[in-house]
């Protein structure tokens, strides 16, 4: 056997997983057609996040993801940023300012795992001296919050690096063109290499990591897994159209936009001159997205249509009238997602480790869903489950050092969400969102509570530029 376990894919779950061989002694191989990154990692919004959108609908999923975000924090510091984020709130906003301002209660609970600051509220006097673009008349006020914004091209990269640093081979623009099976279990890959070379490569377990490619890949062990294509599509800008992040209601009134003015790929000086290919390195600009629709043909057809182009604009200039927003780019990508019941709304982003033995094919995992966001636990729960089969008892150690290997001090165990109640309520969509909602209905009464005893609590623009570290 030429390796212990071989990944397919290289976005960020396939480098995550890579690492987290390679730290608990695992000889590794991972093959990516084509360079580290360049797919749906790079065409994300860049963010490291707790996922404040599943709290109406799925709230176990932004426990997670804001608990592992904290480790995520905590390995790869220099390469984020922390993003304030202000929400503008107006008259006419399908959600008032106190059910907006409930949800961002809500989520401070779960900032603290991440390394978060606590939400801000504005009126609308000093929103506008933040934001002077803003359209003012309706405009109530704002609210704020933080998420961690990341190369994430240079993310993986990192991971990457650590993990060849322990031994890890990495062969790029080389595809697997199949897998060996024998006897019912899967024994390898069959690769093509760029300049046309082709190889094979054997190992006691696969794991396909190939992200909107996972359904091909499973196919080629003749297995299927519950995965549906979303895509999402982004307008870049090489200039700053405002100055402050913003989250805007959306021209559907349903979904939110988000603008992020950026500089040089978003950390600066963090990510050395030629670390990245991120579509925003090197260079100033304005992010303004995601869509979030059904990516109908297969993942190699991923392409921003007019009418997400039209969407996007159409959000931004209710809210910026006076911003040009001529001169953009435009970038997609297919978020690979389960496929569970309840609807395209209340689709979770959730992952599951599929073990393949199930369906009569040992030696081959594939993950499905799951973000950025929480990529270093799905690769620890992928590497237990090739562990579990390889016989290997070696814990994980991806949240004990940083990406370039430094240690961590043990820090008081954060709880995170329970396993076996994500799992009920993923069979059971429609009892996920009634969990999520009661969750926010008891948050809505205390802050209706404290509204009556104290009032509005705002600050003015210098306070929100003190509690970012932002320069007056
Ligand atoms: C518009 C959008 C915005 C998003 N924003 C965020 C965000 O801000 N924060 C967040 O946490 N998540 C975000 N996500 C989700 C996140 O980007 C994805 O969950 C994550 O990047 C998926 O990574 P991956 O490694 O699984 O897939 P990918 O990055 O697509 O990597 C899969 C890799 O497999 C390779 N591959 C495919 N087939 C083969 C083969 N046969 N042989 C070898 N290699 C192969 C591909 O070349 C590719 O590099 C967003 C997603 C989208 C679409």
């Amino acid at each position: 056997m030429d390796y212990d376990v071989i990944v397919v894919g290289g976005g960020i779950t396939g480098a995550g997983i890579l690492r987290d061989c390679a730290l608990r002694g695992l000889k590794a191989l991972l093959v990516e057609r084509a360079s580290p990154g360049n797919a749906t990692t790079a065409a994300s919004t860049h963010l490291i996040h707790g996922g404040l959108r599943y709290l109406l609908y799925d709230r176990l999923t932004t426990h997670a993801t804001a608990w592992d975000a904290g480790h995520i924090a905590a390995i790869a510091g220099p390469l984020l940023r922390r993003l304030p984020i202000l929400w503008p709130l107006y008259r006419e906003h399908g959600h008032g300012p106190e059910t907006v301002e409930t949800l961002l209660e809500v989520y401070d609970d779960f900032q603290a795992m991440k390394g978060g600051l606590p939400h801000l509220r504005l009126g609308a006097a000093e929103t506008l001296r933040l934001v002077p673009a803003l359209r003012p008349d309706g405009l109530l006020g704002a609210v704020s919050f933080d998420e961690w914004w990341v190369d994430p091209v240079a993310l993986v990269e990192r991971n990457l690096e650590a993990a060849r640093a322990c031994g890890a081979v990495v062969r790029t623009h080389t595809r697997v063109t199949g897998l060996i099976v024998e006897d019912g279990a899967v024994r390898g890959v069959r690769c093509s290499a760029q300049d046309g070379k082709l190889s094979e490569a054997r190992a006691g377990v696969v794991i396909n990591a190939a992200g909107p490619w996972a359904a091909e890949v499973s196919r080629m062990g003749s297995v299927e897994v519950p995965l549906i294509l979303r895509r999402g599509t982004h307008l870049v800008y090489d200039r700053r159209l405002v100055e402050t992040a913003l989250i805007l209601e959306a021209a559907d009134r349903e979904r939110i936009v988000f603008v992020i003015p950026f500089e040089n790929g978003g950390p600066g000086a963090a990510v050395p001159e030629g670390a990245s290919v991120s579509p925003l390195a090197g260079r100033g600009g304005t992010l303004i997205g995601p869509t979030d629709v059904k990516q109908a043909g297969g993942p190699d057809t991923t392409a921003p249509d007019d009418a997400e182009v039209r969407y996007l604009l159409d959000s931004v200039r209710r809210w910026l009238p006076n911003v040009s927003l001529e001169g953009h780019r435009s970038m997609a990508g297919a978020r690979p997602l389960l496929d569970q019941g309840g609807g395209e709304k209340l689709l979770s982003r959730e992952f599951e480790i599929c073990d393949h033995a199930a369906a009569g094919v040992a030696g081959f995992l594939t993950v499905a869903g799951g973000k950025m966001s929480d990529f270093r636990l799905m690769a620890k729960e992928a590497v237990d489950a090739a562990c579990a089969k390889l016989g290997n008892q070696e814990p994980c150690l991806t949240h004990r050092q940083t990406l370039d290997g430094r240690p961590i001090p043990v820090r008081p165990p954060v709880p995170g969400p329970s396993r076996p109640l994500a799992k009920f309520l993923r069979r059971h969509p429609r009892l996920r969102e009634g969990y999520a909602y009661a969750h926010l209905a008891v948050a809505f009464l205390k802050h209706l509570l404290r509204l009556a005893v104290s009032g509005k609590q705002e600050v003015t623009a210098d306070d929100f530029r003190r509690h970012y570290s932002l320069k007056p």
